[in-house]
């Protein structure tokens, strides 16, 4: 090869330098990566890098195959799949397709998901950043402070996210955050008579300034900031916010609300079920007397709701979703040369106790395992045999019907 210098700043070629020739003159890899940032800024090169990373990650999913993915795992929610689903489309669009010259800058489409416990808030999170392969973090945000309180820093949710990411910045700056219980860091408000802790409103200003997009600095390995450390610096202009709470006696508001309508336009009275309000009816309004604070409520312009998962769809939990519990402790007993077979009487009988439950399909589990510790207990010295669970063990604690099963394979 012959010896060639860079006619700009007379680097010598080599390896991690490479040199492009032109008509007489040649230019070094440095010196490429000097002009474009006098031309174009900073930014854009690092804008470019990550739009290259998403791009090869998500592929950008359509609004339906993001949506037909969520349906192999959540049951039922169809709304609020649908409304997740186009809003992290649009999140997605947004960082790698806009173009930065458009005076139309498209604002991020933040979640605010409203439900009962266990109606699978979290799951749905879960599962988005599941399906585009990006880093998540979850956190409550009851156990969130302002900096300098007792309890985690709010900025801390940035670092289990660039965990969560293996420590790449990148990946991370891409990533999802879920706040669950956003509802209970609400402000006292005349409203209500809930007594919840005075430092809500101190929270929501600071989850405000990160939600809202700016340059974090973090103590990457978590902890404390103190002035002798090193800092990471996390921009979450592009970090995708999803926050769920129950928002009980949301409903209250929305009653209110209503009747004020109805009352506003002279309608007759209505009968008392054609006046439940449901959660979908919330708009920000209704969220800031519930004791959000506006500037927060603003940037969490898509409002989805989940509704109380019912007894139906309970048993459709047990058994639909890809990996449902049941085919979880199936695939368990196949490990062992077994077969697990649930009657549709003990599936009914294990949906109707979770809902006695009242911690909607986080129940469900519970249940299950309550009845399956002594059973898988038992479980290697029934190797070729089926088991079945029959509704009298859920109920009453007896035995499964154990078969010996000749199609079993042994191995
Ligand atoms: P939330 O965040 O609303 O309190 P989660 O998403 O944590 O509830 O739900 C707890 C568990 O219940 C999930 O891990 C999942 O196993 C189950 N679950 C809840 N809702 C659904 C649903 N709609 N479809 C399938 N499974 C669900």
């Amino acid at each position: 090869m012959i010896d060639r210098t860079c006619s700009f700043c007379d680097a010598q070629e080599n390896e991690q330098n490479p040199i492009i020739a032109g008509n007489g003159v040649y230019i070094c890899k440095n010196c490429v990566t000097s002009a474009y940032k006098i031309m174009f800024g900073d930014e854009q090169v690092t804008d470019d890098t990550n739009k290259e990373l998403v791009t090869e990650v998500t592929k950008l999913m359509t609004p339906k195959e993001l949506n037909s993915f969520l349906g192999d795992y959540i049951i039922g929610q169809e709304r609020a799949r649908k409304l997740l689903s186009v809003a992290v489309y649009n999140h997605y669009k947004r960082i790698f397709k806009s173009d930065k010259n458009d005076d139309v800058e498209i604002e991020k489409s933040n979640v605010l998901l409203i439900g009962p416990t266990g109606s699978g808030k979290t799951l749905m999170a879960q599962t988005i950043a599941r399906v585009l392969n990006v880093p998540i973090a979850i956190t409550d945000a009851t156990s969130l402070t302002e900096a300098g309180y007792v309890g985690e820093d709010v900025e801390n949710i940035l670092t289990k996210l660039l965990q969560a990411a293996d420590g790449d910045i990148q990946k991370a700056e891409q990533g999802i955050v879920f706040i669950d219980e956003m509802d209970k860091i609400a402000r006292m408000s005349e409203n209500r008579s809930i007594t919840r802790d005075v430092s809500g409103e101190g929270v929501q200003q600071a989850l405000l300034k990160i939600i809202e997009g700016a340059e974090v600095n973090i103590p990457p390995k978590g902890g404390r900031k103190h002035p002798n450390q090193e800092f990471t610096t996390i921009n979450t202009k592009n970090i995708l916010f999803i926050c769920g709470g129950a928002f009980d006696g949301l409903d209250d508001i929305l009653k209110r609300k209503q009747g004020q309508n109805v009352l506003g336009f002279g309608h007759d009275k209505k009968s008392k079920d054609e006046q439940k309000p449901t959660y979908d009816m919330a708009e920000p309004d209704d969220l800031v007397k519930y004791g959000i604070v506006p500037e927060l409520i603003g940037r969490l312009p898509i409002i989805a709701s989940l509704s109380e998962i019912s007894e139906d769809d309970m048993v459709r939990i047990l058994t639909e979703p890809k990996n449902s519990i049941i085919k979880q402790y199936q695939k368990l007993f196949d490990m062992d040369n077994a077969k697990l077979t649930f009657e549709d009487d003990a599936i009914k009988a294990i949906a109707k106790k979770a809902i006695t439950r009242k911690t909607g399909a986080r129940g469900l589990r519970a249940i299950i395992e309550e009845r399956m510790m002594d059973i898988m207990y038992e479980l290697p010295e029934y190797d070729g045999y089926e088991a079945i669970i029959t509704k009298d063990v859920i109920d009453n604690g007896d035995d499964p019907i154990y078969i010996k099963n000749s199609t079993i394979k042994t191995a």
